[in-house]
């Protein structure tokens, strides 16, 4: 069986896509680093609406996590294998460049980019054998613009997008796609810090968007009707370009 791993698929944006890609049929495992409860209702309300799911909690900033758990998980599925890949689990850990330690730094970068990196270089080896695959890494405006007071993320979304770019041409002959998808301001955990009031007067469509929304284009560009879209960067913010 093809089964979509969601990395970060407990909360936000990816319990949205884990839901959706559901829906579309695909068997999900979930990763998330430490909110158990949470995993297990994502799970729980796939296995409702009639879906396959499971659990599979590692640290994706952590190479020896990343490599034990796509062990185990490889040793119980000898015959299934991991077609669709969301590289989503993210954070923020925001401050001015100034008073930035060094902590926030390397935990930003550590989680976004070199999480996609460990993980996505261990699933990619199935996924060119069956010359067939989908990789959608969960970048930002932030990645695009750059946000002041998010010098670590907006540099680790901007490295995962030229990460995109690059992959993307060196598996596009093996028909597996590469793509990633920048958020603006969505209303998810990470967000609920913000003064939504205030900053959706940015946005010209004047609010915060939806999990759903976003899961809506993963789900399109994990589909066969993206097969010829690859090394793109699809931004969804209600239209607060650059
Ligand atoms: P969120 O609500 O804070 O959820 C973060 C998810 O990532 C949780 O499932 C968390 O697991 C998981 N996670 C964090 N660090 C991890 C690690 N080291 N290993 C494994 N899982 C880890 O965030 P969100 O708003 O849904 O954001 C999801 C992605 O979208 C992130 O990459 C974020 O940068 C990006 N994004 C978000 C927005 C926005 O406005 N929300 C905008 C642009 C981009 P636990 O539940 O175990 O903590």
């Amino acid at each position: 069986m093809k089964y979509a791993l969601v990395t970060g698929g407990s909360r936000g944006l990816g319990k949205a896509v884990a839901l959706r890609l559901s829906r579309m049929g695909l068997p999900i495992v979930i990763n998330y680093r430490s909110n158990q409860a949470s995993a297990e209702e994502v799970k729980a309300e796939i296995e409702a609406a009639g879906g396959i799911a499971e659990l599979l909690p590692f640290d994706v900033a952590s190479p020896q996590a990343v490599e034990e758990a796509v062990e185990k998980w490889t040793a119980e599925h000898p015959d299934d294998y991991i077609d669709v890949l969301i590289n989503n689990a993210g954070i923020r850990m925001d401050n001015l460049m100034i008073f930035m330690q060094n902590e926030q730094w390397h935990n930003v970068v550590d989680t976004t980019l070199n999480g996609f990196f460990y993980l996505t270089r261990r699933l990619l080896k199935d996924m060119l054998t069956h010359r067939h695959g989908r990789i959608i890494n969960m970048a930002s405006l932030s990645g695009i613009k750059g946000l002041p007071g998010q010098v670590n993320y907006s540099a680790a979304k901007a490295a995962l997008i030229g990460a995109t770019k690059a992959l993307a041409q060196e598996v596009a002959p093996r028909k597996v796609t590469v793509n990633a998808v920048a958020p603006g301001f969505i209303a998810s955990d990470m967000t609920k810090d913000l003064n939504e009031g205030e900053l959706k007067k940015l946005v010209p469509m004047n609010r915060f968007g939806k999990p759903d929304e976003v899961a809506a284009l993963v789900a399109f560009l994990a589909s066969d009707d993206a097969a010829y879209i690859t090394g793109e960067v699809v931004s969804i913010n209600g239209g607060l370009y650059t």
